[in-house]
């Protein structure tokens, strides 16, 4: 069977949730194996952690020479590693990073490449929602070898057991993957909530909110849910730009999408509309966000967020 290569996105060898979707997915399409980059000392819980989501194998580059530098290094040892195992695919997290080493590595392997995939079947044929959600594109890579980027939440992460075989591979990188160089990075902020993009739950905030998000959040920590926020409310100076979802912001496909004193424009929608369930709480019941939502409550948020936190909590 055809290897197909996903490459590990984890936080200090911490393995970070969209990975075990991306195996769950190569598991449709091949045999898994997992390419780690990350300091030899956590390669170890790494490869346990993969292991338990189908990799049969688990390249292991160490990334003493690669720390510190920007992304340019990863798609060289992607390279070095396709040129060994001549994968069926490569599936990447779709997100700033993963983007641009899909990008890289399309051009070194002469290879076709499709980002921001919200499904990956049999071929691979992968589904992408595009131009902020009016069309739905199914898509082949037809030269090389398919190069993918899987947004987050594409998949339910399915625990099944592989080998887990460590392979530990050395890798070249050229002087010029180093011209780039890292000065300086600021972890973000501990929230205690989950990352955004890779939320399974969201609860976001609009202009309806006032300015005052304690409804939002409280209603998100109810639900384990990670906060959003409209344009709106970030250009009003409520919520920072990391907030915020839509064309110029983020984009999530979370299980469920919560969308409180927000209108539905088009440019929000963009962001969030390939979200599996969408509820939205809205004054006005002509909102054009009801045209979306599977659930919708018509009500002022101040009264009807409240009142769904104390009943949540009162079901823990
Ligand atoms: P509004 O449209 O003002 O809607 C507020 C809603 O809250 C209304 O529907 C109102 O009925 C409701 N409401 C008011 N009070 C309450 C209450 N107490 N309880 C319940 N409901 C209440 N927008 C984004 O979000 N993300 C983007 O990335 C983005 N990019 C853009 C890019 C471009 C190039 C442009 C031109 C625009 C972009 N926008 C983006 C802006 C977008 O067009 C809208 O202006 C914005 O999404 C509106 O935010 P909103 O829904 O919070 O505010």
């Amino acid at each position: 069977m055809s290897e197909i290569l996903v490459l590990v996105d984890h936080v200090d060898g911490a393995v970070r949730k969209p990975t075990f979707e991306l195996l769950t997915i190569a598991k449709r399409l091949g045999e898994p194996s997992a390419v780690f980059i990350g300091g030899a000392d956590k390669a170890d819980a790494a490869a346990e952690a993969v292991k338990k989501y189908g990799a049969e194998k688990v390249y292991v580059v160490d990334d003493t020479e690669i720390k510190g530098y920007l992304v340019a290094p990863k798609a060289e040892v992607l390279q070095q590693i396709a040129a060994q195992a001549n994968p069926a695919a490569i599936l990447i997290t779709s997100g700033a990073e993963g983007k641009e080493i899909a990008g890289r590595l399309a051009i070194k392997l002469e290879s076709g490449l499709i980002t921001d995939a919200v499904d990956v079947q049999e071929g691979p044929v992968t589904t992408q929602s595009v131009f902020a959600g009016n069309f739905t594109v199914k898509a082949k890579v037809t030269k090389g070898t398919p190069i993918i980027t899987v947004k987050p939440n594409a998949a339910a992460p399915e625990e099944s057991a592989g080998a887990g075989a460590v392979e530990k591979f050395s890798a070249t990188i050229s002087d010029s993957a180093k011209k780039a160089q890292i000065v300086a990075s600021q972890p973000r902020e501990a929230t205690g909530r989950p990352e955004l993009t890779e939320a399974a739950i969201v609860v976001s905030g609009g202009r309806g909110t006032g300015g005052n998000f304690e409804p939002v959040e409280n209603f998100a920590d109810s639900l384990g849910a990670a906060v959003g926020a409209s344009r709106a409310a970030v250009d009003s100076g409520w919520k920072p730009h990391a907030f915020q979802i839509g064309q110029t912001g983020k984009t999530v496909s979370p299980q469920l999408y919560v969308a409180a004193g927000i209108s539905g424009a088009i440019q929000h929608r963009a962001g969030m509309q390939t979200s599996k369930t969408i509820v939205a709480v809205n004054k006005d019941e002509e909102a054009p966000i009801f045209e979306l939502v599977d659930f919708g409550v018509v009500g002022d948020l101040h009264t009807v967020l409240p009142a769904a936190t104390a009943e949540v909590t009162k079901r823990k």
